[in-house]
């Protein structure tokens, strides 16, 4: 373990709110890509931009693009938690850690034991009626799994996922509760993001602690505020801090 983790695994021992803050990168080792690193969803070669597949007006008059992109994804095999979601699990258990607060829809942090997650843009495993609101779960409807637009047995409108699309806002509940944990932390770790989605990216300005760490495979804009820049893919370190702290 060089100094750089020697320090990360010293301030996680000494700190009792620490707060991770974490983006696509945070999954890559589990199987699902992200969007701008170098095998992200960004350079792959799509019909339809993934940015387009996400986004609110897109999904209004084209559902189907959207069902068909999450069958894709969600036929992955073997995506689990990593060494990253299940070490956050155990801080939090043993009282350091005091939240997550994740821009990924994959409900990886709770399927490793976390329990106080504030996921910025939802889950794409609940899902939601546009017409009547009414709520289910993905497993509700084999035919979403199969690419097929699911329709509510109550109203027999379109059930969309319970995801931030694109040109929609943030859920002002979440963002408050991310925004006090962040501002109450005493270490933040931000990984695996690039820090160019906002107004996501900006929760690192109420951090005003001096143990800011960043992780992440390439630079990103807040780079220079860091008191700890760490290269290095986030599963691999956390699975070498669990060994160590
Ligand atoms: P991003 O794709 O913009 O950036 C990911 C960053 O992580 C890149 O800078 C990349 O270099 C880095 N990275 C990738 N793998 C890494 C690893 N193993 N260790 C360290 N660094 C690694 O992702 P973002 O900033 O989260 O923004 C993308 C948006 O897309 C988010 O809002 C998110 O909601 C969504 N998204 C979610 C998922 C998911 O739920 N798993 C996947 C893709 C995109
Ligand atoms: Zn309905």
């Amino acid at each position: 373990m060089d100094s750089q983790w020697r320090q990360l695994a010293e301030w996680i021992a000494q700190s009792k709110r620490i707060v991770f803050f974490g983006g696509a990168g945070v999954s890559t080792e589990s199987g699902i890509p992200d969007f701008r690193g170098a095998k992200g969803f960004y350079h792959q070669d799509r019909e339809i931009p993934i940015e387009r597949v996400l986004s609110i007006d897109f999904f209004e008059t084209h559902p189907q693009a959207y069902w068909e992109w999450f069958a894709q994804e969600n036929a992955r095999e073997g995506v689990a938690p990593n060494a990253a979601h299940r070490f956050l699990a155990e801080l939090e258990k043993r009282g350091s850690l005091s939240a997550v607060v994740t821009q990924n829809i994959d409900g990886l942090h709770q399927s490793a034991g976390s329990e106080r997650v504030f996921e910025l843009h939802g889950n794409w495993s609940r899902l939601l009626c546009t017409g009547c609101g009414r709520r289910f779960s993905i497993a509700d409807f084999d035919e979403a799994r199969a690419g097929t637009v699911p329709r509510c047995p109550s109203c027999a409108s379109v059930v969309r996922p319970d995801i931030v699309f694109y040109g929609e806002m943030l859920g002002s509940g979440v963002l408050e509760g991310a925004v006090r944990a962040i501002a109450d932390a005493d270490m933040l770790i931000v990984a695996g993001t690039s820090l160019v989605v906002y107004p996501a990216a900006g929760l690192v300005d109420y951090y005003d602690g001096d143990r800011l760490v960043l992780m992440n495979a390439t630079p990103t804009p807040y780079d220079s505020r860091a008191n700890l820049v760490i290269r290095e893919p986030v599963g691999k370190v956390f699975a070498e801090l669990s060994r160590a702290v």
